[in-house]
C-alpha cells in the first residue's frame, strides 16, 4: 500500500451494463481501503439525478464514504440548494465543488460563474457541515489568462472556504511540486492532493488531454507508439510510468493520492500493486 491515504473517483453509470461495471470495479477496489470515493457530476438536465443515486448506492451497497461532485455551471441557485439538502439528508460530509464545463455551444446559463462562488454558497448555506474539496491545475487551466491568474483564482476558492484541493491529472511531477510551492508562497495552506490518471486507453487519453489542460510528454507518446499493437507491453509500461510518478509525488510530500478510475479497476490496481 502507498504510505499516504488514497481515494477513487467514479462517474455515475447510466445503463444497466455500466451499473454492473461500476459494482465490479467498486468491489475490486474496496480491499484497497480508500479514505473516500467520489462521483462526478454532469452539468444540466436529466443528469442531475445520476450523481445522488450513485453516491447513495456506493454508500449503501459498498460501504464507501462517498462524496458527490457538484458543479455550478448551468445550475440555478435553487437546484444546487436542493441537491445540497439532499446530500446532507443522505449523510454526506464531503463535497467536491466545481464550476464544471457546459457542452460547447451552450453559453453560461447558471446562477454562479465560478467555483469560488459555489464554495461561498455552500459555506453560507451549510456552515461547516461539508468538507469542501476544489479542483486545481498544476499545468494551468486551459481558459486561464496565465498561470499566476489561475493560481490567484485557486486561492480565491480556498479563501471562500475550501478545505482541500485535488489537482487535474498530470504526468510531470515537477509541475505539481512547483504549483504547490507557488500556492504556499501565496498563502494557500490546505492539502493539495495530486489527481492520478492511470492509463487505460492511450488514444482516448490523448484526445481528452487536449481539452482539459493536461500535457502528455512527447516521449510518453513516442514510447506508446513504438509498442504498436502489443497491449501487454503498453499496460506494463503505463503502470510502471504512473507508479513511478506516484512514488515521486509521495517522496516529495504529496499528502494523498486521488485516482481517476474511469470506473475501471485494472489500471488503478496495477499502479497500486507496484506501490506495495
Ligand atoms: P473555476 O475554479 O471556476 O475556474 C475556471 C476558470 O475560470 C479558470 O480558468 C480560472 O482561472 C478562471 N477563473 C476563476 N475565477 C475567476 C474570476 N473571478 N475571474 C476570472 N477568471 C476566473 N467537471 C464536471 O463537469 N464534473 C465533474 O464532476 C468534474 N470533476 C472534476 C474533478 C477534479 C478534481 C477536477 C480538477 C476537475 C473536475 N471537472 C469536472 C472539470 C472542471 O469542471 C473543469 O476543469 C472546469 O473547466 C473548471 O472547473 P473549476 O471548478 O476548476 O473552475
Amino acid at each position: 500500500m502507498p504510505r499516504v491515504p488514497i481515494s477513487f473517483e467514479f462517474y455515475p453509470p447510466k445503463t444497466e451494463e455500466q451499473r454492473a461495471q461500476l459494482d465490479k470495479t467498486a468491489a475490486r477496489l474496496k480491499p484497497r481501503r480508500p479514505e473516500y470515493v467520489s462521483c462526478t457530476f454532469g452539468a444540466g438536465g436529466s443528469t442531475l439525478s445520476y450523481t445522488p443515486e450513485t453516491v447513495g448506492h456506493l454508500h449503501r451497497a459498498h460501504g464507501f464514504d462517498a462524496a458527490p461532485h457538484l458543479s455550478c455551471v448551468g445550475g440555478t441557485r435553487a437546484e444546487l440548494a436542493e441537491l445540497l439538502r439532499r446530500y446532507r439528508a443522505m449523510g454526506c460530509r464531503r463535497i467536491v465543488a466545481l464550476r464544471g464545463d457546459l457542452p460547447s455551444g451552450m453559453g453560461h446559463t447558471g446562477d454562479f460563474r465560478y467555483a469560488s462562488e459555489l464554495v461561498e454558497f455552500i459555506r453560507r448555506e451549510h456552515d461547516g457541515h461539508f468538507h469542501i474539496e476544489v479542483g486545481c491545475y498544476p499545468e494551468c487551466h486551459p481558459q486561464a489568462d496565465d498561470a499566476l491568474a489561475d493560481l490567484r483564482h485557486f486561492k480565491a476558492k480556498v479563501d471562500a472556504g475550501a478545505d482541500g484541493a485535488i489537482t487535474q491529472y498530470f504526468y510531470n511531477a515537477d509541475a505539481y511540486f512547483r504549483f504547490v510551492d507557488d500556492a504556499r508562497r501565496l498563502g494557500v495552506a490546505v492539502p493539495i492532493v495530486p489527481g492520478i490518471m492511470p492509463i487505460a486507453n492511450f488514444t482516448q487519453l490523448r484526445r481528452f488531454s487536449e481539452t482539459c489542460g493536461a500535457e502528455i510528454p512527447r516521449w510518453i507518446g513516442k514510447r506508446m507508439q513504438a509498442f504498436g499493437d502489443d497491449a501487454g507491453a503498453i499496460r506494463e509500461f503505463a503502470a510502471d510510468l504512473v507508479a513511478n510518478l506516484c512514488q515521486r509525488l509521495i517522496d516529495g510530500g504529496a499528502p494523498a493520492l486521488h485516482f481517476y478510475t474511469l470506473n475501471l479497476s485494472r489500471p488503478t490496481l496495477a499502479v497500486l500493486a507496484r506501490l506495495d
